[in-house]
């Protein structure tokens, strides 16, 4: 399946330099390089450019703590993050710097032609000011004690405790987490860029395509309606002492990180053009028929979907082809926590994990192109690396490799007219579709499918029983023939997820490097291949323990308790937190799997959420749940969860209400609804 080749330019977003890459961002750079590889394999001409965002007052203010100019800082961040990208196989054809000539031009340049188009205003603004460092101070430097729970020194944006948003002007208290000085409020001139007059731009713009469905929903609710004016101006400048670009004509101010980050990519890109003789204008004129994409987290939605787009046509460049934004990364089902040891950098799973194709396996088994977040579960991860990669795949050669080695002086048999390897070629085109749409979840379930039918041909076969028997030399070397243009057919499949894998195996099978041009091409009579050496081993769970382990900041963990979130329930609280019950008072609460059939809205219910669910009874039972605020009903249906299946039915002002649905939660977030593994059923007892 090769289409008419196209030009395409990609990006991840910048890093910020100022912190190590962590399993987080990785998902990012795995799912880009993943589709930048299968696009490559294609035949298309793509250009994958990223940089290190490098301007701001945190890099400033860290490099005088450390005694070293900015530049020194970031020279050294980046060559850290360029040594994990490269260890990752994430494959940059450029990795650049917003601290560039190219940058700096390119900003300065923008800015004036938005400026001629008159989407540029001043205002004065008031601001903390810290009167001793003689700086403004941006939010997360000013600290002070949280207007809710009153703990202290917490930031100016939000408290670490109990969760609360506010501005800084609400901290009891506040002071300069830079010199400990009260800040005081001092006026000062900004610039802006008038998001506000792109309106009916950005209102044509996020609905045409460019975005997933559910982005461009949400940007429709930002944009707002014609008539609405909900976008604000958008604030380019801060004030000198700052780390970054002067803005022209404007002496000590500069342009704020969200003005020159996204411009980054251009000069990543421009950098790239200078190196290898590329047309820069080709990519970036306004009728360009090239192919922009920006892979992103879908917390910098806003500043993609809006901001960046407005930017680039009021300065007359051409628009993103698509955004495309994906979730974030949970570690077994909570956020990254340095207190479980859940907080892993890109260098700590080298040291312990050491491959880091498992990881671009399990991210990508994960990936489906939406923007769930996706939960790296660390037990799962060794369970499905085990048993697809080295259980499924590699076996398919590992078992038939060695006979064609020492029984045939590495010789294959021609083809032969083999049923299961018509069908895994056959697959080829819906596996590329799948990747193509960054359904690499979809993909990599089909070719595990496949390799299913490939280890099932070998069992069938048993070519170390045909080794055994006189006169079956030819058969022999017919199978495990067709078992290898088997494994060749995945290898192809699985290589925009496991690049180096897949080279070492085309060194083995003697091969060119495979493409997707190449799939129909088999194995031809004769072709020798090379001795085949082990390729992967598993991974030991005393690697993920020791892994964790090192991650470990302290040992005391802080579990937010399993709370019901009915809130028609109020349980008789005979037991007080921490007190023990009996084995007896647990078995009394029927617990049982339960497949949400349906969820929807209910007219006039604030919180709830109507739930039927089937326990495997013969009718569904009928629940309303708090949990609106944290669930859009659609992505409900389907889902397996836990239900309390003996709780008295009781009736409420929407209907009757036959059991509860288990949900955790504290002042921090939630409800989260719990989730069994794979593999139970609905009306299986949890006990
Ligand atoms: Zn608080």
């Amino acid at each position: 399946m090769t289409s008419a080749a196209r030009k395409l330019l990609v990006t991840s977003a910048l890093p910020y330099a100022n912190g190590s890459i962590h399993l987080g961002h990785l998902v990012e750079y795995i799912q880009t390089d993943i589709w930048v590889r299968f696009q490559k394999m294609q035949g298309h001409t793509v250009h994958y450019v990223c940089a290190d965002d490098t301007h701001g007052t945190p890099i400033m203010l860290r490099a005088e703590k450390e005694g070293i100019t900015p530049e020194a800082l970031i020279a050294k961040v980046h060559a850290e993050h360029s040594q994990d990208f490269a260890e990752f196989l994430v494959d940059f054809d450029n990795y650049y710097s917003t601290n560039s000539e190219e940058n700096r031009e390119l900003a300065s340049n923008i800015y004036k032609a938005l400026k001629a188009n008159g989407k540029i205003a001043s205002k004065t603004i008031e601001q903390y000011f810290d009167p001793v460092k003689n700086m403004f101070l941006p939010d997360r430097f000013i600290k002070g004690e949280c207007p809710k729970c009153h703990a202290k020194d917490q930031y100016g944006d939000n408290c670490e405790v109990c969760g609360a948003t506010y501005s800084p002007t609400d901290l009891i208290n506040p002071f300069s987490a830079v010199s400990g000085a009260t800040p005081v409020r001092k006026e000062t001139e900004h610039y802006f860029f008038k998001l506000s007059e792109c309106a009916d731009f950005l209102r044509d713009w996020t609905r045409a395509g460019h975005l997933q469905a559910e982005a461009a929903n949400k940007m429709t609710e930002w944009v707002g309606e014609v008539g609405e004016n909900k976008l604000s101006d958008w604030d380019i400048s801060r004030d000198a002492p700052y780390f970054g670009f002067e803005i022209p004509d404007a002496p000590g101010k500069y342009f704020y990180v969200w003005l020159d980050a996204p411009i980054g990519y251009m000069a990543s890109f421009k950098n790239l053009c200078a190196k290898n003789g590329l047309d820069f204008d080709e990519y970036w004129k306004k009728d360009s028929t090239t192919e922009l994409y920006h892979f992103i987290g879908k917390d910098i939605l806003y500043f993609h979907a809006l901001f960046w787009p407005a930017t680039l046509e009021y300065s007359g460049h051409r628009t993103p082809t698509s955004v495309f934004a994906h979730g974030f990364l949970t570690v077994n089902g909570e956020k990254m926590s340095k207190s479980r040891g859940t907080f892993i950098t890109a260098r700590s799973y080298l040291d312990h994990i050491k491959n880091p194709e498992y990881l671009r396996y399990y991210y990508a088994a994960k990936l489906n192109g939406s923007m769930e977040d996706i939960d790296l579960n660390l037990e799962d991860f060794v369970a499905r690396v085990n048993s697809d990669l080295v259980g499924k795949y590699i076996n398919i050669a590992s078992r038939t490799a060695g006979f064609i080695n020492k029984r045939f002086d590495g010789v294959l048999a021609p083809s032969a007219n083999n049923q299961a390897v018509t069908e895994l070629l056959s697959a080829s085109s819906s596996i590329a579709e799948a990747y193509a749409a960054r359904d690499f979840g979809k993909a990599l379930r089909e070719i595990m499918r496949l390799s299913d039918i490939a280890n099932g041909f070998v069992a069938d076969k048993a070519p170390w029983v045909m080794a055994k028997q006189e006169g079956q030399d030819e058969a022999l070397q017919q199978v495990c023939s067709d078992a290898l243009e088997m494994f060749r057919l995945l290898t192809l499949y699985l290589k925009p997820v496991l690049p180096k894998l897949a080279q070492q195996i085309e060194q083995f099978l003697n091969v060119a490097p495979l493409s997707w041009s190449t799939d129909a091409l088999s194995l031809s009579a004769g072709h020798r291949i090379h001795a085949y050496e082990h390729l992967i081993t598993r991974i030991d769970p005393k690697q993920i323990e020791a892994m964790t382990e090192a991650n470990k900041e302290n040992l005391t963990p802080t579990p937010a308790p399993v709370k019901t979130v009915a809130p028609t329930i109020t349980a008789s609280n005979d037991v007080g937190e921490g007190a023990y019950i009996s084995i007896d008072d647990f078995t009394k609460i029927d617990l049982r799997i339960a497949k949400i059939v349906n969820a929807e809205h209910v007219e006039g219910a604030e919180k709830l959420l109507k739930l039927t669910l089937d326990i495997g009874e013969e009718k569904t039972r009928q629940v309303f749940a708090g949990i609106k605020s944290a669930y859009d009903p659609e992505t409900l249906k389907g889902r397996l969860t836990v239900m309390v299946a003996n709780l008295a039915p009781r009736k409420m002002k929407f209907g009757m209400s036959e059991g509860m649905v288990l949900a955790a939660s504290d002042e921090s977030g939630g409800p989260f609804i719990l989730s069994p593994d794979v593999g139970a059923q609905s009306g299986m007892r949890v006990k």
